[in-house]
């Protein structure tokens, strides 16, 4: 199935695309489109913005308008959440719009729900009657869609049902080919994303599978979601995203660092050349240890090609160890790059697991800095999990399996979260900081 984005074309013989999003405010007319010009210079073919209300439609509008008028046809998309209304408005204003099947109609608030048969019917009906008028006005505008499925935010209704697991995602999605089906409409894109490799891989395969039986196979957007920032995040994208890519699968991919959205684009683009790379020694040994031996001066090809092909092995094979080997790089440093492949691929922690999520323009507070104060503070407990979240919308949720997490909220300030539960009033960033140093010193001890 082939996809048309503005310009660009999504599946069958269509290059892989490289896409990523804004973290400005959408409303800020100025700093978004300086931002976009900034990603398309630095190779982004896609643009992503978040339009959490309809107060940023027009000012989406704006954007696309001031783009256009300086000769810059990048296709946008945007991101809505919660929302179908605005979903619908801006459908007759970008190119492309990404809803999330977990709270277009259904909600998540972590409750066990039972439903007979019946009603179980009734709910997907009433969510595909709900997302009609979406289908009617990208058919009127040629939109494409991405239904963004999330393992963060599946809604109660499927968590219930399924579990919250890579096939319960699948599930949800397939409900969402049904509605395609139904309406016969076929612009558009899947995305299974996670924070976790392994269930993002795992979800876009079984994905995958069941669209090949229902006979209608839709292109996959690509991308391990809150992946970090620095070589812990491009490892664990490359190893996910790297790892599909290499079965064959993904029209467009993201690499998500919390870093400004540019930082994405060069790795992102080694990921979509792996077919042009090859690791010189390659073994995969039957008791579940890999050797890689990649002789490549350039960090980030090294960072991108032997993750990517671990990943691969790791899908292929459930790995238990990884051995790297790189003529130009110190024996520790080939040790650094092994134990960030090992715990991307959640094989051996060796230290903290930091989820970060790229922020958007949701986000009021200056994620990247608290990122980095996190890290300084909670590195090196291989049992820990922290999660560092730009918005309270989505972060509680997103930030999935997380101990502890720093949320953001409104006015630069952040909340303490124990998983799912919030700890405190909106606090100042060091504030919050000391009081989850006080909430995980006496549990350190024994991680
Ligand atoms: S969790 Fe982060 S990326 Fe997701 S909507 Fe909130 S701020 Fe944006």
């Amino acid at each position: 199935m082939k996809v048309q984005i503005g310009d660009i074309c999504l599946g069958d013989d269509c290059p892989i695309v490289v896409q990523s999003m804004t973290n400005t405010f959408t409303s800020d007319v100025e700093a978004s489109v300086a931002q976009v010009k900034r990603m398309v210079a630095a190779g982004c073919e896609m643009i992503r913005l978040t339009v959490p209300s309809m107060k940023e439609v027009d000012a989406l509008r704006e954007i696309k308008s001031r783009l256009r008028t300086e000769g810059i046809e990048v296709p946008l998309i945007a991101d809505v959440h919660f929302l179908p209304n605005v979903a619908e408005a801006c459908a007759a204003v970008v190119e492309k719009v990404r809803v999330n099947p977990g709270n277009f109609v259904d909600k998540r608030s972590f409750r066990q729900i039972d439903l007979s048969e019946t009603e179980y019917a009734a709910a997907v009906d009433a969510m595909a009657q709900r997302a009609k008028p979406l289908f009617d006005i990208c058919k009127q505008h040629g939109t494409a869609l991405r239904i963004g499925i999330n393992h963060g935010s599946l809604c109660d209704r499927i968590v219930s049902r399924y579990g919250n697991t890579p096939y319960a995602m699948a599930m949800s999605a397939m409900e969402w080919v049904g509605i395609c089906q139904r309406y016969d409409f076929h612009n558009v894109v899947f995305s299974m994303k996670s924070s976790n490799v392994n269930v993002m891989t795992d979800a876009t395969m079984q994905l995958l599978k069941m669209m090949k039986e229902s006979g209608t196979v839709y292109p996959l957007h690509v991308g391990v979601t809150e992946a970090g920032a620095g070589d812990e995040g491009r490892v664990k994208s490359a190893a996910g995203i790297g790892a599909l890519l290499l079965h064959g699968i993904g029209s467009t991919i993201r690499v998500s660092l919390t870093e400004p959205p540019e930082n994405e684009v060069p790795f992102a683009r080694l990921l979509t050349r792996l077919n042009d790379e090859k690791p010189s020694v390659y073994t995969s040994i039957s008791d579940g240890c890999l050797t890689i031996r990649y002789d490549v001066k350039d960090r980030q090809k090294w960072l991108a090609v032997t993750a990517a092909f671990a990943g691969y092995e790791h899908f292929n094979h459930r790995l238990k160890d990884i051995v790297i080997e790189n003529k130009y790089y110190s024996l520790d440093e080939c040790k650094y790059l092994s134990n960030l492949i090992l715990q991307a691929c959640r094989i051996k922690m060796t230290q903290t697991e930091f989820i970060s999520c790229p922020s958007c323009g949701r986000t009021q507070y200056d994620i990247q800095s608290t990122l980095e104060k996190v890290k300084q503070r909670f590195s090196g407990y291989p049992n820990l999990k922290i999660g560092v979240m730009g918005c309270v919308v989505n972060g509680p949720g997103e930030m999935a399996d997380a101990d502890f997490g720093i949320v953001g909220c409104t006015h630069g300030k952040v909340s303490v979260y124990r998983q799912k539960e919030r700890l405190t009033p909106p606090l100042e960033v060091d504030e919050a900081l000391d009081y989850l140093q006080q909430l995980i010193t006496p549990t350190l001890q024994t991680l």
